[in-house]
């Protein structure tokens, strides 16, 4: 389990997240949902160790990892803005992290192959990120995450750029993922839809502050204020 204690986080003087607690339940699939800039993507971030945090601690099974680099945390993360290799072909930019591990070349080959074919992106693999649609670079980076076997996955706005055929198909396999694979998963959205679907346990964030943590129906039943009924939906 993955437990965020008192975390807090400023950018100088300016404070994006007010001191919070969360607890991520193993195998669990979490959605942050809140406007622009309430602080979802920094809250991923700190988890995977991209920002310090400005105060309070974060535990893996009790284990403090505030002083763990990215790459001694268990997480794969899908960004927001992509962040491709641009001089890396699709295929070398999706092996990248096991390429770091050395795992054995038959296999890296062989997992990217599944993984770009499950994202109908297997007939890419030979092209540089700059010859890709915004689409097919979003599956990309989704698909480097996929490839690595890490237990705890973070996925900000991974179908953001997707028309709707697209998007409503990788929603399946993503529900998919969630009850085959025994992973964490932390996914940003700013769709409600998404969110109602995949989530076990929603977080409503606004201002930097989570407003309501709860299960889909908690939150569409007694939604604490009416920020969170009108975001989730609800009639109050
Ligand atoms: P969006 O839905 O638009 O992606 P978000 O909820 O992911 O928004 P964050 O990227 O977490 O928002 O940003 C939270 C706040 O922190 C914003 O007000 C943003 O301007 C600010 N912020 C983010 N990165 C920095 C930085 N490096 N320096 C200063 N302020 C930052
Ligand atoms: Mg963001």
């Amino acid at each position: 389990e993955i437990v965020f204690d008192s975390v807090e986080k400023s950018y100088g003087p300016t404070r994006v997240l007010e001191p919070f607690d969360l607890h991520l339940a193993d195998s669990e699939f979490t959605v942050l949902v809140g406007p622009s800039g309430c602080g979802k993507s920094t809250t991923l971030r700190i988890l995977a160790g991209l920002e310090t945090l400005s105060g309070g601690e974060i535990t893996f099974d009790g284990n403090p990892i505030s002083h763990l680099d990215p790459k001694a945390r268990d997480i794969a993360m899908v960004f927001q803005d992509y962040a491709l290799y641009p001089h890396m072909n699709i295929a070398k930019n999706m092996s990248f992290a096991l390429r770091l591990k050395k795992v054995a070349k038959s296999e890296i080959d062989e997992r990217v192959q599944r993984t770009a074919d499950l994202l109908n992106i297997g007939h890419l693999l030979d092209r540089k990120p700059a010859e890709l649609s915004g689409g097919q670079r979003q599956r990309v980076a989704m698909g480097r995450a996929m490839v690595r076997d890490a237990g705890t996955f973070l996925f900000d706005e991974p179908l953001s750029n997707l028309d709707a055929k697209l998007r409503a198909k990788m929603r399946t396999e993503l529900a998919e993922m969630r009850n085959t694979i025994d992973k964490n998963m932390v996914y940003v959205t700013h769709d409600q839809v998404e969110a109602m679907t995949l989530g076990d346990r929603i977080v409503v964030m606004a201002n930097g502050v989570i407003q309501q943590q709860g299960t889909p129906e908690d939150l569409f039943k007694s939604p604490v204020n009416k920020f969170v009924a009108g975001f989730i939906g609800s009639p109050t």
